[in-house]
């Protein structure tokens, strides 16, 4: 590996080129380098992180997207890549769960199992339907929990995938006749479709884990979703700062190169001879990993792009935004809750979005990577359709100041003070995550999860053929940290199995 800084001629040379520096790129760099290939990591933005990044401000830092990692405690997904990687186990605040605030009573969403199953009976009712779909979701979760931590691949391109995932499965296999069903034809199956609160609970989840709704969410998925605080949440010390900083730091120690603020324009070339085209002059690579979302792979690569049509075409329709509070303020106006984390909705009879379905994130007392001494972070953020944010600019910036004000109004249902005196306030919409995560439309997470583009259906990582993969929550197992991992692991085994 070498890199010269002289522009236009070639400024880094690698066995393998990342494009994109978000959690997935980075991960699978970090497996690959560590496992002895050279790899360099081309990142548009200023510094890594994507939608598990953060943004720097008065002495706060914020997370832009992302403000818990999905189970990187010992035995987890996330957990196995750090210590494959020989990153030091993560310093943070493991959440003992959060809180749902819904329009008519709250739901303490515990981590500990014999907790919220004792919760769950309590708030939506202890009988033999409410009992028959929580074991069915327990059931769904064991496995296919089990099945992520050994490695499971989806979709099946092999026989030798097929193969791997009968074994992973064991005697679990009978539960795959599960993947046709939704989450909501559970529900009806067990008698409880008109249970409104509980429908409510589960649609924010979903909506939150496999940007779904509970008539089109695919039963495992959800289920996986759902019980996501099971599997370990944690915001690390100093948010995504934090987590970037070791991150990187780990990466970089091996030999890892970024080449930060540099954007991609166009990949030529064919398996042992890539070109990648920057503003800062060509990378050379024996392969590319395609680590940034699939509308900006197929229009960065001509041979990618022909085979990802069919599936950009399908999904255009699923696409949906986020629109983000980030604000700093002296911690009393975050006093009095025991959770950090709380997810609230306004109303049982409004579409979810725009407010009515909401995550407030609290740094963690004590954590001044996050935020100066005296002060918390707090990070309010909702989903959003990205036609509405298709706006002529006065119009742009009033819808944007009304949403800001909405959610730090529902935001006050937990901490009634919460930004009198706050010394950042800013918010982020679709423009935001377009123009500074370089997300096409400004859609983040992937595509809102059905039956028809999930799993088997599913945006396969070696679509591209030789030489070219796929990686991050445009393909599967879809959005969120825990499946950006996971799809890290399965690209990194590809090249390492692919001859040179
Ligand atoms: C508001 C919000 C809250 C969320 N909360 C959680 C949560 O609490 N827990 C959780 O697990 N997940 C959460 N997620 C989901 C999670 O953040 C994402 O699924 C994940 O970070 C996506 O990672 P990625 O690497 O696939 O994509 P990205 O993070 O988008 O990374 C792609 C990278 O590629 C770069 N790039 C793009 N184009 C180019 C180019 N042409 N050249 C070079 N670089 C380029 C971008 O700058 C970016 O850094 C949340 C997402 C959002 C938006």
């Amino acid at each position: 590996m070498f890199r010269t800084s002289v522009q236009n001629t070639e400024v880094a040379c690698a066995e393998v080129a990342v494009i994109g520096g978000g959690l997935a790129g980075v991960a699978t760099a970090l497996r690959l380098q560590a496992a002895g290939l050279s790899t360099v990591v081309v990142e548009a933005h200023g510094h890594l992180g994507g939608c598990a990044g953060y943004w720097r401000h008065k002495g706060f830092s914020f997370d832009v997207g992302a403000t818990t990692l999905v189970d990187f405690e010992p035995g987890g997904v996330g957990a196995e890549l750090l210590a494959s990687t020989g990153v030091p186990p993560l310093a943070g605040e493991a959440l003992p769960g959060y809180e749902a605030w819904l329009p008519d009573r709250r739901v303490s969403l515990h981590r500990d199992q014999a907790a919220w199953h004792a919760e769950r009976l309590r708030a939506f009712g202890d009988d033999r339907a409410h009992r028959r779909f929580w074991a069915l979701l327990d059931q769904l979760a064991t496995t296919f929990w089990a099945a992520s931590r050994r490695g499971v691949r989806l979709p099946v391109r092999s026989a030798a995938d097929l193969v791997r995932d009968v074994r992973i499965l064991g005697a679990d296999l009978p539960q795959v006749r599960h993947l046709g069903r939704t989450l909501g034809g559970a529900l009806r199956d067990c008698g409880l479709a008109e249970d409104r609160a509980l429908r409510a609970l589960l649609g924010m989840l979903v909506e939150d884990t496999v940007h779904s709704t509970v008539d089109r969410a695919p039963l495992i998925n959800a289920a996986l979703g759902v019980t996501i605080r099971g599997a370990g949440l944690t915001r690390a010390t100093g948010g995504m700062h934090g987590f970037w900083r070791t991150l990187a730091g780990r990466y970089r120690s091996l030999g890892g190169v970024v080449l930060a603020g540099t954007r991609v324009s166009r990949v030529d070339g064919s398996a042992g001879g890539f070109t990648v085209e920057t503003g800062r002059g060509p990378v050379r690579a024996r392969r590319v990993v395609f680590a940034v979302p699939a509308p900006t792979a197929a229009r960065l690569h001509d041979g990618l792009g022909r085979r990802l049509d069919r599936y950009l075409r399908r999904d255009a329709g699923e696409m949906g935004g986020a629109v983000l509070v980030f604000l700093g303020v002296p911690a009393d106006e975050v006093a009095g809750s025991s959770f950090t984390h709380h997810q609230l909705l306004e109303s049982y009879e409004k579409p979810m979005g725009d407010g009515n379905n909401m995550f407030v994130s609290v740094s963690a007392p004590g954590d001044e990577i996050s935020a100066p001494s005296g002060h918390r972070a707090v990070m309010i953020s909702t989903h959003t359709s990205l036609a509405g944010w298709r706006l002529p600019e006065d119009a742009y910036r009033q819808r944007k100041k009304e949403i800001t004000e909405h959610l730090v109004t529902q935001a006050r249902r937990v901490y009634p003070r919460l930004g009198e005196r706050a010394v950042v306030s800013a918010t982020g919409t679709p423009r935001t995550y377009e123009r500074f995560g370089f997300r096409p439309g400004g859609a983040v997470g992937g595509p809102h999860q059905t039956l028809r583009n999930t799993n088997q259906f599913a945006i396969p990582h070696d679509l591209g053929g030789r030489g070219i993969w796929l990686v991050g929550d445009s393909t599967w197992p879809g959005l969120g940290t825990v499946a950006c991992v996971l799809g890290s692991r399965i690209v990194a085994e590809g090249i390492l199995k692919e001859k040179p």
